[in-house]
């Protein structure tokens, strides 16, 4: 199976476990956030319209199919960076689908700079790894003594901490993917 239709297969699992708050609360985000040219794509023009205003309509109905690929977007993102390997044992044991192996290639993520797992489609943007806690301030990755900044800790002192005990503060040790370094490749 290709690994485009395994993230399909693996969004739909999750999109009808969803609540109904929780799909409302997914879309009110999405009327926030920068509209992604792939996400565009597949919308229809009457959402596109609604999110040119950035405010979600007063009687969201979050089961109108036109917010379905909002909602399938949401729930492929903690596995678009997951290696092949990882989908298909999700596939087979959390989906329930028999797949022998997933194909394809992975999108070129960038390495974190404090686990060295390719967690960040960019740096420097605030984004969260979710293998280690580290949040991808700039200023901080610039200047890796520094510990003023997104995170509380030196970009030196969380890579210590992180081979200490798996995270870049205690603090976000609560916060980081339980199966963050089974799902990410490693590497440049
Ligand atoms: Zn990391």
């Amino acid at each position: 199976m290709h690994r485009e239709e395994a993230l399909e297969k693996i969004a739909w699992h999750y999109l009808k476990k969803l609540t109904r708050e929780e799909a409302t609360e997914l879309i009110v985000q999405f009327f926030k956030e920068p509209l992604k040219p792939s996400l565009r794509e597949k919308l229809n023009i009457t959402a596109i319209i609604q999110w040119e205003t950035h405010q979600p309509p007063p009687d969201l109905k979050p089961g109108n199919p036109i917010y379905r690929p909002i909602l399938i977007d949401k729930m492929k993102r903690p596995f678009r960076g997951a290696t092949n390997e990882y989908l298909a044992e999700h596939l087979r044991q959390v989906v329930g689908i028999p797949v022998d192996k997933v194909e394809g290639d992975l999108p070129k993520w960038l390495a974190c700079p404090v686990c060295g797992y390719r967690t960040f489609e960019v740096l420097g943007d605030w984004d969260t790894c979710p293998v280690c806690g580290w949040n991808s301030d700039p200023v901080q990755e610039a200047m890796p003594d520094d510990p003023t900044g997104a995170n509380g800790v030196s970009l030196n002192q969380a890579r210590k901490n992180f081979a200490e005990f798996g995270a870049v503060s205690r603090e976000k040790l609560a916060e980081i993917d339980p199966d963050g370094r089974k799902k990410y490749p490693r590497g440049a």
